[in-house]
């Protein structure tokens, strides 16, 4: 199993862990959301629950209320916001009467017939007005209130008629005192009133005017007078003609007279009939209103008073105000604002609760509840969120050791093979050269002489091998002693050259070098490092087979290059290729033999002697290594610890 998985590949390797980390936080997010959805739930019931309660509580407070409004149709003022009507054969009474403004068929005062001012109004209209005028102020004296009113009338008409202002001013000032009479259906005092404006705008007296308009107005508003549609329109549009501005009329006041003419034509159609429910929300012009109903008395509740009764049964409970909505059956609202589309409404209807509306109760968004809830599922989120990151975080970590362990023990496995073949090809070589010379005793010296060179080559190939070996054990241990001292770097140079020249048949080295530069050395190590790039140049350049070797004043000191026209590097390999067992892969692809150390013994060694490497290559055309140094090293020798710390 070990095995296997460091074979993986890196893609592999992110499947596998792909594989065992996402299960975990999908399980991991599938149950917070769970949980969520579980508190949801509970909260959800939770509060129906509480309105549930809250709804018996409030239906028991408009209950309440309802029960109390009801005590008043008997007796006792009318509650705030509802008008009493009280019916009967010749017409309707409104208590109080300034929550109306007409009511249809009001109760009518008796008034004096025409007989008694036949024969004086036959004067006034033949045009003698002053001798009919005695005639009415006799009629004026009288013991009936409504001749009186009706002389009163007259005597005034017949002094307008004259322009005699004053005069007729105070006849109608007379009438306007009697309240208990009328001229023409219209209350007498009323009359008076409206004619003693026409007089004041007549006789051009504005201030007059103002005051007796002014004076009017408050007292229709005030209810004073109880008139039918048409008279109080009548008395309106003079009002509004003599003062230039409109009446505001209170729409629940103006409700309440069409609910008077509606309850009119009810009681009218059902003569005889079938007696109203108790109880019941009707829909008038639009605007419900509801009824209270016991005998010929009806106590219309306004949506002001409904309002207020919803308002404070709800102010009991834990709800706002705009959760509750009390409906008309055929869905008008009679109080309480419209709910927002969508969300949960709890009904209450009327069958159940005896109330004459059906109650429907919205959630509150600004609920505890709801509010404990994004608290919580803020801090759940929180938290599912800080376990994914480090989840992600820990197994991103745990990916790139892996990977890392992999890389190694993968380059560890080549090193060991790599090494082995390294050594059985001069061993093989070695046994071969032994056993021809131990077959043949009577080989030619010549003949001899070169087997035994082979045996040298190959030997001393395995002694460089080893050292190799032991040198980068010593270097990574930090155990390599390094002896710094003055070195021509052209004397060095050229001697690497020329033993490596020895090993490399077959191959042209071309020296280009400047003399006189001198280097802090120690030149065992640095002769190794040259090596290394010499063999590289060498075993990487299977066509072209010369290499340039050069040294060179840098900016930096001195500068020594090796260059070929080989395979060439691929940018990617460029900086890897310095780390110890690292390979590059055309090298293995074309199965050229090596460990994988030697770009890494030349880094070491340059940086022990304060020096940089770089390599230039362009793939198909070869590569330059170039080691530089700095000019002026004084040390005589570094300890190991001493050099590694450099690096
Ligand atoms: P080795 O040569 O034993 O593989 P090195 O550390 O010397 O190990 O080199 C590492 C890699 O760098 C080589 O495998 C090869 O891919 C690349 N390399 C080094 N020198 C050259 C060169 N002169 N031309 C092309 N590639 C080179």
């Amino acid at each position: 199993m070990g095995q296997r998985l460091w074979n993986l590949n890196s893609h592999k390797l992110a499947a596998l862990f792909l594989a065992v980390v996402v299960p975990p936080a999908a399980t991991l997010v599938w149950l917070g959301l769970q949980l969520l959805q579980q508190d949801r739930a509970l909260l959800a019931q939770r509060e129906l629950e509480s309105r549930q309660a809250a709804g018996q509580t409030i239906v028991r407070s408009l209950e309440q209320s309802l029960s109390e409004a009801g005590r008043h149709l008997a007796e006792g003022p009318a509650p705030e916001g509802t008008v009493r009507f009280s019916l009967s054969e010749i017409g309707v009474r409104a208590e109080p009467a300034n929550r109306v403004l007409w009511i249809p068929a009001p109760a009518r005062f008796q008034e004096a017939a025409s007989v008694p001012f036949v024969e004086a109004e036959a004067l006034e209209f033949q045009g003698s007005g002053q001798r009919a005028l005695p005639l009415y102020e006799v009629l004026a004296r009288s013991h009936d209130r409504h001749i009186r009113a009706g002389a009163l009338l007259r005597i005034a008409r017949v002094f307008r008629r004259n322009r005699r202002w004053d005069s007729a001013l105070e006849s109608y000032r007379r009438l306007a005192l009697m309240t208990t009479t009328a001229i023409d259906g219209i209350p007498a005092d009323l009359v008076a009133r409206t004619a003693i404006c026409s007089i004041s705008e007549e006789s051009d007296n504005k201030g007059a005017l103002g005051r007796e308009v002014a004076s009017l107005e408050s007292d229709l508003l005030a209810g004073r007078w109880a008139l039918d549609r048409p008279a109080w329109e009548l008395t309106a549009a003079k009002i509004e003609q003599w003062t230039g501005h409109s009446i505001s009329i209170d729409a629940e006041r103006k409700q309440a007279s069409d609910v008077a003419g509606w309850i009119w034509e009810e009681q009218k159609r059902s003569v005889g009939g079938t007696h109203p429910a108790p109880r019941r929300t009707v829909v008038i012009e639009g605007s419900p209103a509801t009824l209270l109903s016991q005998d010929s008395r009806v106590l219309a509740v306004l949506p002001s008073a409904a309002q207020a009764w919803l308002g404070r049964a709800i102010s009991t409970t834990r709800l706002a105000d705009g959760n509750g909505r009390l409906v008309a059956e055929s869905g008008e609202t009679v109080a309480g604002s419209t709910s927002p589309a969508g969300v949960s409404a709890l009904r209450f209807f009327g069958a159940e609760t005896g109330l004459p509306w059906t109650m429907i109760l919205t959630a509150g968004d600004s609920s505890v509840e709801a509010k404990e809830f994004a608290q919580r599922r803020r801090l759940l989120s929180a938290g599912l969120a800080a376990i994914m990151l480090l989840l992600a975080g820990g197994s991103y970590i745990l990916w790139r050791v892996v990977h890392r362990e992999m890389a190694v023990a993968r380059q560890q496995t080549d090193f060991v093979s790599a090494v082995s073949h390294e050594f059985r090809t001069p061993l093989a070589s070695l046994r071969h050269i032994t056993e021809l010379l131990d077959e043949d005793d009577n080989l030619a010296l010549e003949r001899r002489r070169t087997f035994y060179q082979a045996l040298g080559r190959n030997t001393e190939r395995l002694h460089r091998l080893v050292e190799s070996l032991l040198d980068f054990a010593r270097l990574e241990s930090g155990r390599k002693p390094y002896r710094l001292e003055p070195t021509d770097a052209a004397q060095l140079v050229e001697q690497v050259v020329a033993d490596f020249a020895k090993d490399a048949r077959g191959y042209s080295i071309d020296l280009d070098v400047v003399r006189g530069l001198e280097l802090q050395a120690d030149a065992d190590s640095l002769t190794h490092a040259l090596w290394n790039l010499l063999d590289n140049a060498v075993k990487y350049s299977p066509e072209q087979r010369t290499v340039r070797v050069s040294v060179r004043r840098h900016p930096a000191g001195v500068a020594i290059s090796v260059e070929d026209h080989g395979l060439g590097i691929p940018p990617r390999e460029r900086k890897e290729i310095f780390r110890r067992f690292v390979r590059g892969e055309k090298a293995r692809e074309l199965g050229i033999k090596g460990t994988g150390l030697g770009l890494a013994i030349v880094s070491h060694i340059v940086k022990a002697h304060g020096g940089t490497v770089e390599v230039e290559s362009q793939e198909g055309a070869g590569s330059a290594f170039r080691i530089m140094f700095p000019a002026a090293v004084k040390r005589k020798s570094v300890s190991p610890l001493c050099a590694n710390e450099e690096a």
